[in-house]
């Protein structure tokens, strides 16, 4: 099932029982967003023996073997691992051998990581495609790709979704699975996932599997708190027991950044906040007490460390210079942001 898109849904669901889909799709937006996820829904349908309304009934043989994974009639093609130009023209001489009355569809995941030569070889076969073949382009980044394979195709765009929309969607799984999560987790995983829903269902299978409660990586609203109190040791000793759990140092720190990030939009762009609504207040109030200057230095400072800790043999010493920067009032006032997030403060 797709969730949420419903711009693209409309779209398809119409041309497809209408019976006017076209040749050639491009499928464009963030990680886990469902962009796969339709082109095998497309697939289904095209080969469906029995659809209504545009909708695969989920059923017959043809639908159950693409379920499978099994049908000849599906082909994916992963081309962040397979871009050559020799795939290409593998996949390109197998879409012509045509199973009349049936639909193939080719569904290219990543393409904008395909070779050049690769690229010029699905060109040619896009400019004219074998009939019932229907090419699928799916990639996080359209901007990559040439400009005349993006003008052969009908190009959709798949978004993220509204925490709301998320949070509605992990209650109804959760139910359906019958896993029992608590709604501080469910809360957490929302913002975890932060948008995509394949995030977020993964996010929720990890908190259900260890016991269903919310396991925050650290105590978010803590350590901010201790930033606004200047109180090292207390963010220090936050840090020290996240990790004694077993947290790696590099997840603690993106954790501390989305959670700032959230902040500072709360005060700039309140709609962009990737958290369900009741958590919204807490968290606007928090990023006001610290204010903006104080939240860009965080994510700044946090950011530097996660940079710098991808060729470090210890992380954690770089997280904890991190936390003493961010919380002790006399290393702040060595650099310009510090002393702009103190004459703030001192504003207020
Ligand atoms: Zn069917």
């Amino acid at each position: 099932e797709l969730k949420g898109q419903d711009h693209i849904v409309r779209a398809l669901r119409t041309s497809v029982a209408e019976g006017r889909e076209g040749q050639a799709y491009l499928f464009s937006g963030p990680r886990g967003t469902g962009k796969t996820t339709t082109a095998r829904i497309m697939a289904k349908v095209l080969n469906c023996s029995d659809p209504v309304d545009g909708e695969p009934c989920c059923e017959c043989e043809s639908c159950l073997s693409v379920e499978a994974g099994t049908s000849y009639d599906v082909h994916e093609l992963d081309a962040a691992s397979n871009n050559g130009v020799d795939a290409m023209r593998d996949l390109i001489e197998k879409a012509s051998l045509g199973t009349p009355g049936r639909h193939k569809v080719y569904i290219l995941d990543e393409v904008h990581m395909l070779s050049k030569g690769a690229e010029a070889a699905l060109l040619k076969t896009l400019e004219e495609p074998p009939p019932h073949v229907v090419f699928v382009l799916a990639t996080t980044d359209p901007q990559k790709m040439s400009d005349t394979i993006r003008s052969r195709t009908q190009h959709l765009q798949f978004h993220l979704l509204a925490p709301d929309t998320l949070e509605q969607h992990v209650r109804w799984v959760a139910e359906d699975a019958g896993l029992t999560v608590t709604d501080e987790a469910i809360e957490q995983v929302v913002a975890q996932g932060a948008g995509s829903p394949r995030d977020t269902l993964s996010f929720l299978e990890l908190a259900s599997n260890s016991g269903g409660g919310a396991a925050e990586v650290i105590a978010l609203d803590d350590f901010v708190e201790s930033m606004i109190d200047h109180d090292p040791g207390r963010a220090l000793k936050m840090v020290a027991h996240a990790i004694s759990r077993g947290r790696d140092p590099r997840t603690v720190t993106e954790e501390l950044i989305g959670f700032l990030r959230n902040g500072f939009l709360s005060l700039m762009a309140p709609d962009l906040v990737q958290l369900p609504s009741q958590r919204i207040d807490a968290l606007t109030d928090l990023a006001q007490r610290l204010g903006a200057a104080g939240l860009v230095r965080g994510i700044e400072t946090l950011g530097e460390a996660l940079t710098e800790m991808r060729q470090a043999p210890d992380p954690r010493v770089l997280l904890d210079v991190a936390t003493v920067q961010l919380t002790s009032e006399q290393v702040g006032a060595a650099d310009i942001a510090g002393l702009v997030a103190r004459i703030q403060k001192l504003e207020r």
